[in-house]
């Protein structure tokens, strides 16, 4: 294509509430064939509520969300945020941690009240060596099943609570996914989150092929893996978590709702947070470079 058709094309790009680094981004989006999407944020709006605290017997509700909601007032992540503002709302004014630590894909931990205090997933738990008792185990599955996040409280080595987040699909997340399989591309589902709440989420969407549980370091392994299969992949993202395998992509999407992390590692950014302007890139740069009409 000639340079004035580029210009065009990152012209035409804007209006559409695209972002595009630089024309020659184009061509690659032009021969994405596999999609991978992030759940959390990207597939999904990230403002997650906390629905339901499920405590072990005879712990005290409040005593649980005071301790986790200190912890989780400190950390960025959706879940995080679910859980403090929660908190906050059914318990007031939170205690400041003693310590905190975030693990990347996993959780919080740190120190609340003197008590050392555990907040994620199962997994956390499982590296901790803290048992997770029946009934709240119950309580996860279910919660999963139905297509939530749970995450687990301990205090002092010992599960004491479930706490139920969930997160609504953005609106315009479906049609999204329809115009991306209608453009020949093969959309996957990637996420670090849970199977169930997972397959919940492509089964609304329309997804067919999940990748989940998968570890914030390991996301850019997916991509490469998929490259190895001789694929041009494409990665819509909007977390600290999916910096690399925006970077590693061969087209990176950043949401624009998203963190500064993944803006900055994308080659596009959707403005509006709209997944239908990554089906939109992808026809704006086939046409520019004169593929289809
Ligand atoms: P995604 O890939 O969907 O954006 P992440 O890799 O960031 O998700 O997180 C995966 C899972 O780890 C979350 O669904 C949650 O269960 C758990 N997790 C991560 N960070 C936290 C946190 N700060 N508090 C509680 N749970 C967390
Ligand atoms: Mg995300």
């Amino acid at each position: 294509a000639t340079p004035t058709a580029l210009m065009v094309g990152t012209g035409r790009g804007a209006q559409l509430g695209i972002l595009i680094k630089g024309p020659e981004v184009l061509e690659n989006t032009r021969r994405a064939d596999t999609v991978l999407l992030d759940k959390t944020g990207t597939v999904t709006t990230g403002r997650m509520t906390l629905l339901a605290v499920h405590t072990a017997d005879g712990e005290s509700e409040t005593e649980i969300l005071r301790l986790a909601g200190a912890l989780e007032h400190a950390s960025e992540h959706p879940v995080a945020r679910a859980v403090a503002a929660g908190a906050a709302e059914r318990v007031g004014t939170l205690p400041v941690p003693e310590d905190f630590a975030g693990v990347p894909g996993l959780g919080v931990r740190g120190v609340v009240d003197g008590h050392a205090v555990l907040v994620g997933r199962r997994k956390l738990m499982e590296e901790r060596a803290v048992e997770l008792p029946a009934d709240l185990a119950r309580a996860k599955n279910e919660a999963e099943a139905a297509g939530r996040t749970a995450v687990v409280v301990a205090r002092d080595g010992r599960a004491c609570a479930v706490l139920e987040v969930a997160d609504a699909v953005r609106p315009t997340s479906a049609e999204a996914v329809a115009r991306l399989k209608a453009l020949g591309l093969t959309p996957v589902l990637l996420t670090g989150d849970n199977s169930a709440v997972a397959a919940s989420v492509a089964r609304e969407v329309g997804i067919d092929e999940v990748l989940a549980e998968v570890m914030p370091e390991d996301k850019a392994d997916v991509v490469r893996r998929l490259q190895a299969e001789g694929r041009t992949v494409a990665m819509v993202g909007d977390g600290i978590n999916d910096a690399a395998a925006l970077a590693q992509a061969d087209l990176g999407l950043a949401m624009g709702t998203g963190t500064d992390a993944a803006i900055e590692a994308g080659d596009l950014t959707l403005v509006r947070g709209d997944l239908r302007a990554a089906a939109d890139a992808i026809r704006l740069s086939r046409k520019t470079l004169g593929t289809i009409k």
